[in-house]
C-alpha cells in the first residue's frame, strides 16, 4: 500500500483504531479520523512514532459538510485517496420498538446510515480523480438478522448493506470496489456499558468460544482494500466466530 492513501473514520478507538494502524503497518499514509480529538490525535501521533504518515481530521460523519471536508482535505494533504473505511458507529438506546425514543432514532440513523451515506457520496468523486480504489463500510451481524431491543442500530446496518451493494453497481466499472463486513461482537470500549452477564451470555453465541478483536477485523479490511481482493464487490462479509452459522 506504498503511496496509497486511507481514510479510517472513528479511529480514535477500538476497530478504527486498529485498521489505521494497519493501514499504516502496509505503508499507507492514513487520514484518522473521529470527533474524540485528543484520542484521535493520538492514534496519529502513534503511526507517525513508527515511521508512517499519518493526519488526524475531526469529522462528525452525520454532517454532510464535514464529510465533504475530510474527503477534500485527504486529498489536499497526502494529494490522492485510495481506500476508505467507514466504520465510525455507535450502540444507541436499548428499548423495543414501541419503546423506542424518536431522538434515538434519528441519532442512530444519522450516525450509522447516514453518516456512511455522507462519507461514500464525498470519497467517490475523489477515489474516481485517483483512478479508482476501495471502500470497505463496517456493518455488523446486525445488517443481516434482528437483535430485539436495538432497532435503529438493526435498520441502519441493514441499510448500510444495501447502499454498499447500489454503490458497487454504480461505480465497479470505473474501478472503486465497495464491499461491506459484519462483525460479531468485538472487544471494544462499543460494549463497555454491557453488564457481565450479558457479555458472559453473548460469547456463547459465538461458535468460536470467545468474542472477536478488532486485529482480526482490520485484517479483513487490509485485504478487502488491497488488489489481493481484486474480483469482491457488493459483497458482505461476516467476520463473526460463526454467529450467523447458528
Ligand atoms: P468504539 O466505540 O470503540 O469506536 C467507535 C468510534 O467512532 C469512537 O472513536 C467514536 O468517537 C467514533 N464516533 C462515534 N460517533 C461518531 C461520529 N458521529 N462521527 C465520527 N466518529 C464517531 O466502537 P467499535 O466497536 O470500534 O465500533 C466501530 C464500528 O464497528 C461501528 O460502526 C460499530 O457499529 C461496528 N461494530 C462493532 C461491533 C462490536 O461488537 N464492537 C460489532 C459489529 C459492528
Amino acid at each position: 500500500m506504498k503511496d496509497k492513501v486511507a481514510i479510517v473514520t472513528g479511529a480514535a478507538s477500538g476497530i478504527g483504531k486498529a485498521c489505521a494502524l494497519a493501514y499504516a503497518r502496509e505503508g499507507a499514509k492514513v487520514i484518522v479520523s473521529d470527533i474524540q480529538e485528543k484520542e484521535g490525535k493520538d492514534v496519529a501521533n502513534q503511526i507517525i512514532s513508527q515511521g508512517g504518515k499519518a493526519k488526524f481530521i475531526l469529522c462528525d460523519i452525520s454532517k454532510p459538510e464535514q464529510c465533504q471536508h475530510l474527503a477534500a482535505e485527504a486529498v489536499a494533504v497526502f494529494g490522492r485517496l485510495d481506500y476508505a473505511c467507514n466504520n465510525a458507529g455507535i450502540g444507541g438506546e436499548q428499548n423495543p420498538t414501541a419503546d423506542y425514543s424518536l431522538e434515538s432514532w434519528s441519532f442512530v440513523i444519522g450516525i450509522n446510515l447516514s453518516g456512511v451515506f455522507y462519507c461514500m457520496k464525498y470519497q467517490i468523486p475523489q477515489m474516481l480523480k485517483s483512478g479508482g480504489g476501495s471502500i470497505v463500510n463496517i456493518s455488523s451481524i446486525l445488517g443481516s438478522v434482528g437483535f430485539a431491543n436495538s432497532p435503529a442500530y438493526v435498520a441502519a446496518k441493514h441499510g448500510v448493506n444495501g447502499l454498499t451493494k447500489t454503490a458497487a453497481q454504480e461505480y465497479g466499472a470505473a474501478g472503486i470496489r465497495i464491499n461491506a463486513i459484519g462483525p460479531a461482537f468485538i472487544n471494544t470500549p462499543l460494549l463497555k456499558d454491557l453488564p457481565k452477564d450479558m457479555l458472559d451470555t453473548l460469547v456463547t453465541l459465538h461458535p468460536i468460544g470467545r468474542l472477536g478483536e478488532s486485529e482480526e477485523v482490520a485484517e479483513m479490511v487490509i485485504w478487502l482494500s488491497s488488489d489481493k481482493s481484486s474480483f469482491v464487490t457488493g459483497a458482505y462479509l461476516p467476520i463473526d466466530g460463526g454467529y450467523l452459522s447458528r
